[in-house]
């Protein structure tokens, strides 16, 4: 018997591959063709365009787990890193009112009142140290902002941060999916001012064990902020499904699975055309994808599952003949006080040259994605669209010399008000019934690359502490 590993993204690869380091057996079983899930990168002529992730963190506590798991699949060579100090990084805009602001990224920049603010950003300190503490097990980020820090910043700041991350809205997303330890300061020191300091004064915590590899050393000493791979982020699940594969761990393309049921031995793993017993199941589905699964033998647990919602996102990916772009910098969001469709445009060159094209990607939908864009739009129309904002705002007039339109269905977890606790609650029922079922991929933990590649890292390390 051996271990059964739901789902070919990054977080059920990165199962597969903990779980054979730990000679232990396992066996991925994947519905499509694709290695890597959301991340996917396209190569048109020379230059690429993700679709889904492109840039993964140096910093947090999966950062350095990442940067230890690319170095054992021998891809350092391969990294490219982007600095601190580099414009991708240090230039952020927004899209208000019809204009884009340079979000502040220095101390004098926080000084002075920048449109849209009317207020120099430091003032928000002055209000978070007026502000009475509320006591709430969890509430919106938008609330807990616009209440410590001031409407603006809610407006302006948060929404537009909530649409870049998971493409959500910042009035229905828990502040504990961004702001854990900001309102967890708040409710110990009643001010989120006093607690970062606090914060900062305490001791960093120390990196998970075997995570202090010579490239997250690098990766420090070089002020590396985030990264790619030569090739596009899918580099990593393709090696790591190679890597998987020379270890002797199987993966099953093309095979949905389409029951699951336990038993006192383990499970039982239905797909279309075989069965799979298992000892254990490590299952990176989306949890409304699980949840079907589940209904008939564990229906308090379906429910759960489904009970977490998830956003569509239209992703345009542009490339403009030579360089067309004034400015340097990440590229915009777009706050939901602007009331569009568009989330957000990345500048896919300033952070990664391109030929001396410009690589852009438009971003379009989530939350609102039936609301502005139909159930079932038209490429055309997403391209239309997605070519107009970049005439109207980046004043490109050319016609793309290439382009890639695709509909993004149901592929971010939205961590709305009451996640921890209803993830808490499904993790509970787990272990009362003693289900052999571990719970990996973006639905419950965190939704980047690294919190769903350590999730997964910890959740072969508790069944099988190393
Ligand atoms: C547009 C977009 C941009 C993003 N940008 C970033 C970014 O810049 N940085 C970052 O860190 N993160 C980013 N993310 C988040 C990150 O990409 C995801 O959290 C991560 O890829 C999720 O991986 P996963 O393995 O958990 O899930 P998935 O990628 O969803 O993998 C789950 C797999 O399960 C398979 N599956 C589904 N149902 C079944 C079934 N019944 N039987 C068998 N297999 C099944 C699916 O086909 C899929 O391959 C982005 C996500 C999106 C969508």
């Amino acid at each position: 018997m051996t271990n059964l590993v739901l789902g070919a993204g990054i977080s059920g690869l990165s199962a597969a591959h903990y779980l054979l380091k730990t000679a232990q057996k396992a066996t991925v079983i994947e519905s499509s063709s694709n290695l890597g899930g959301w991340i996917k990168s396209i190569r048109e002529a020379d230059v690429l365009f993700e679709q889904g992730p492109h840039t993964v963190r140096v910093a947090g506590d999966g950062g350095p787990n990442t940067l230890a798991l690319v170095e054992d699949l021998g891809l350092a060579d391969r990294l490219s890193p982007i600095k601190s100090s580099h414009p991708a990084v240090k230039n952020r805009m927004i899209y208000v009112k019809k204009n884009l602001h340079m979000l502040p990224s220095s101390i004098t920049s926080l000084l002075t009142t920048r449109p849209p603010f009317t207020k120099p950003i430091v003032s928000a300190i002055f209000q978070d140290l007026k502000a009475p503490r509320k006591v709430c097990e969890d509430e919106s980020i938008y609330e807990f902002v616009e209440r410590r820090l001031g409407k603006e910043i809610a407006d302006y700041l948060i929404t537009a941060m909530v649409r870049g991350i998971c493409a959500g809205d910042g009035k229905e997303i828990s502040v504990k999916f961004l702001m854990k330890s900001l309102h967890e300061a708040e409710q110990a020191h009643g001010s989120v001012v006093k607690g970062m300091v606090q914060n900062m004064l305490r001791k960093q915590s120390p990196l998970l064990p075997g995570t202090e590899s010579p490239l997250y050393k690098k990766a420090k000493d070089e002020k590396w902020s985030i990264w790619s791979l030569d090739g596009g982020l899918q580099v990593l699940p393709t090696t790591l499904a190679a890597s998987v594969r020379t270890q002797g761990g199987e993966i099953v393309l093309d095979a949905p699975c389409v029951a699951l049921k336990f038993g006192s031995g383990g499970a039982v793993v239905k797909t279309r055309s075989c069965t799979y017993e298992a000892t254990h199941v490590f299952s990176s589905l989306p949890a409304r994808g699980l949840a079907p699964l589940l209904r008939e033998q564990h229906p308090a647990l379906a429910r759960e599952l489904a009970g977490i919602p998830t956003v569509s996102v239209a992703v345009v990916n542009l490339r403009y003949e030579g360089r067309q772009l004034d400015r340097e910098a990440f590229g915009f969001l777009v706050p939901s006080t602007e009331n569009l469709p568009l989330l957000g445009v990345i500048f896919d060159s300033v952070c990664f040259p391109s030929g001396g094209d410009t690589v852009l990607t438009v971003m379009m939908g989530g939350r609102w994605f039936a609301e502005h864009l139909g159930t079932d739009p038209a490429p055309q129309h997403l391209l239309d669209l997605a070519e107009g904002y970049v005439r109207d705002i980046l004043k490109i007039a050319s016609p793309p010399r290439s382009h890639l339109v695709s509909v993004l269905r149901d592929c971010i977890p939205q961590y709305v008000v009451g996640h921890q606790a209803r993830v808490a609650r499904i993790k509970q029922y787990v272990s009362q019934h003693k289900l052999p079922l571990s719970l990996i991929g973006s639905s419950f933990d965190g939704v980047g690359v690294n919190d769903v590649i350590l999730c997964a890292r910890r959740a072969v390390d508790n069944v099988n502490p190393r």
